[in-house]
């Protein structure tokens, strides 16, 4: 086997960078955890582009200890918050944009997210569209009420949810934020800035529980969109959700090579070798707070081959 060859790749999945938020959800990352994973990565490994560490892998190019970091959905704040932390860093990532909500969108959960963090009032009551009734006084309050709504919104189909979704902003009469999503101008500073971009569909469907024509849309329109807005040809794509066989299947898997993607990300846990399927490679979600541990966590994976979530 050539050298390089047997190398693994860690790729890294993010969402958003929180500022400060008493709010925040504790799965999320904030600027601080986020400023400390790069400097961390970008001390100890090697970090690239996902579309260079895929040549690589291929090429038998791969540096050792190869890491890709991405971001999915196309939150602002990756731009404001974590573009700086990596230009600081000079490390780059790749950006998975679901381009429907480009512009002024939110996606269903932040609706819920937004609305119970935004709402005027003591008490949470949405027992009249059957979600329950919630204490409201406390941040922990607020953040298990939002949690427990997503969860409960999460198996509706993506009609009844819109409908449930804007039902809950009206109840609870608060105006909706139009930049927690970035702009179209955003994806040319992130190109300009050394930043990959890539495509995650138009509206974030579960592409498993949609029409094949309307997969197949999403997937060809989001790819339009991108090289639209950024004037070059995009390679990479993010499955919605990304499980494999449950938010996905395999016809959704030949639709994005028939698309002229070049490689997909799953959210499946794992590294990545030169066997690896480049239309569903897995990924990583490390939340370690301290160094060492997250430090330990990445050597596992390159020499264990250890999915990682935790
Ligand atoms: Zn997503």
């Amino acid at each position: 086997m050539k050298k390089g060859n047997s190398r693994r790749l860690v790729i890294l999945t993010y969402h958003r960078v929180v500022a400060d938020d008493p709010l925040k959800d504790p799965d999320e990352i904030d600027e601080q955890q986020f400023r400390m994973h790069v400097a961390t990565l970008s001390r100890f490994f090697n970090v690239l582009k996902l579309s260079d560490a895929i040549s690589g892998l291929r090429n038998g190019g791969l540096p050792s200890r190869a890491v890709a970091i991405t971001f999915d959905d196309g939150y602002k704040d990756n731009v404001t918050a974590a573009l700086p932390i990596l230009e600081h860093y000079g490390v780059p990532a790749t950006f998975f944009i679901a381009t429907g909500f480009l512009d002024g969108g939110i996606m269903w959960n932040d609706t819920v997210i937004e609305s119970v963090k935004r709402f005027e009032g003591d008490r949470i009551d949405l027992d009249e569209l059957d979600l329950g009734s919630y204490p409201a006084r406390e941040p922990g309050e607020r953040i298990a009420a939002y949690r427990q709504i997503v969860g409960k919104l999460r198996y509706e189909s993506q009609e009844r949810r819109d409908v449930l979704c804007k039902a809950i902003a009206e109840r609870l009469e608060v105006r909706l934020p139009t930049d927690l999503m970035m702009s179209s101008d955003d994806l040319p500073t992130l190109r300009a800035a050394g930043m990959e971009v890539g495509a995650h569909t138009r509206s974030h469907p579960i592409l498993a529980v949609v029409s094949e024509e309307d997969a197949r849309r999403e997937i060809v329109d989001s790819k339009r969109d991108v090289e639209q807005i950024v004037g070059t040809e995009v390679s990479a794509f993010a499955y919605p959700n990304g499980r494999p066989g449950q938010d996905y299947k395999d016809c959704h898997v030949d639709m994005v090579r028939d698309a002229g993607f070049e490689l997909a990300v799953s959210t499946a846990a794992g590294c990545v070798s030169a066997e690896a399927d480049v239309f569903q490679l897995g990924r990583v979600s490390v939340w370690h707070r301290s160094r060492p541990k997250l430090v330990l966590r990445m050597l596992k994976n390159y020499f264990l081959g250890e999915p990682a979530t935790a």
